[in-house]
């Protein structure tokens, strides 16, 4: 009915954008024409990641201050405890601070490759995400938010201790919890109401991944710990050489998605883009989030 998909959101949802730095010239112009499409949209803010490793750190930070200054729009810039002592990531978060960015996603990211997949501290380094948000209160009062895991993270030996991690992220000063994509309601919601019973008093903002590309997240997900159920790789099935279904079939999946997160009383989104405006852009407007 048309009462599902208003043609505006009755009561404006908040959108946040998430990019990756661009590596070449082609990748910025691209970037830049999905923020071009994206700023209408008013999100929340957009955020920038962090390269595996800090691989990215100049790219970031340039990639977030003009986000910043072009649009107006809070931009959000990833940081991660990876390689790097105390010391250096203080010095990385100062930098931020100088240039006016006040918003961190803090992480405390993934092992590099090599080391057998298990993750090990940096000597002197920040060991996990809340002591990295403990450090960058002692910087400035910046705006944080954090990783969750609906389905858990794969180094948490079980959902409650996954919890108490992050009531410590949100106790040390996160201010927003942004999850890991995943295709199941059912999983955000039971992992929504078990955080609420726990104490953690802060958002959970459900991170939106629009699919076109099974075999691509199949892996991903593969990596991080989300399941993608079997109902899915079936909604691709025989699309491997037929992109334009496959992104008709990527916004309608994220799209329902969506809308059922809204019914639950979900108010916020956070698009993964890949740094693509149009599956993003269609999933706002069957939101009801239109250019202002
Ligand atoms: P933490 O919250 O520190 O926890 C990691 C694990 O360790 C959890 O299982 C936790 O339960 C356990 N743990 C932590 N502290 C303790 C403790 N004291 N005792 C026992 N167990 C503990 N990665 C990047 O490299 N760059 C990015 O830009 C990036 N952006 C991301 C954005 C979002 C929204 C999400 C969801 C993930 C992102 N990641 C990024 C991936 C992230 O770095 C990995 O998932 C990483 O493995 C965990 O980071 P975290 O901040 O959740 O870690």
């Amino acid at each position: 009915s048309t009462a599902e998909f208003p043609a505006r959101a009755p009561q404006r949802l908040k959108v946040s954008f998430e990019f990756s730095p661009p590596k070449t010239e082609a990748a910025e112009r691209t970037l830049w024409e999905t923020v071009t499409r994206l700023v209408p949209l008013q999100p929340t803010f957009f955020s920038v990641t962090y390269g595996a490793g800090g691989s990215t750190r100049q790219r970031t930070h340039e990639t977030v201050a003009r986000l910043k200054k072009e649009t107006g729009v809070d931009a959000a810039a990833h940081l991660t405890c990876v390689g790097a002592t105390q010391g250096e990531i203080d010095d990385i978060a100062r930098a931020y601070w100088d240039a006016g960015i006040r918003h961190i996603v803090a992480l405390r990211g993934d092992p590099p490759s090599g080391m057998g997949g298990k993750y090990s501290p940096h000597p002197g380094g920040y060991a996990n995400a809340a002591e990295l948000i403990a450090g960058l209160k002692k910087i400035g009062p910046f705006q944080i938010s954090v990783a969750a895991y609906p389905e858990k993270h794969p180094d948490s030996p079980d959902d409650t201790a996954d919890l108490e991690n992050l009531k410590r992220k949100v106790d040390a000063g996160a201010d927003r919890c942004i999850t890991q994509f995943f295709f199941e309601v059912d999983d955000f919601l039971r992992f929504r109401d078990r955080a609420a019973a726990m104490g953690v008093n802060a958002p959970i903002v459900p991170g939106i991944m629009p699919v076109s590309n099974f075999q691509s997240v199949a892996r991903i997900a593969g990596l991080c710990g989300s399941k993608v159920p079997p109902w899915f790789a079936g909604l691709f099935e025989g699309l491997d050489e037929d992109v334009e279904t496959r992104r008709m079939i990527a916004a309608t999946v994220a799209g329902d998605l969506c809308r059922r997160l809204r019914d639950e009383g979900v108010d916020q989104f956070h698009f993964y883009t890949l740094n693509r405006a149009d599956l993003t852009f269609a999933i706002c407007h069957l939101l009801g989030v239109r250019p202002q």
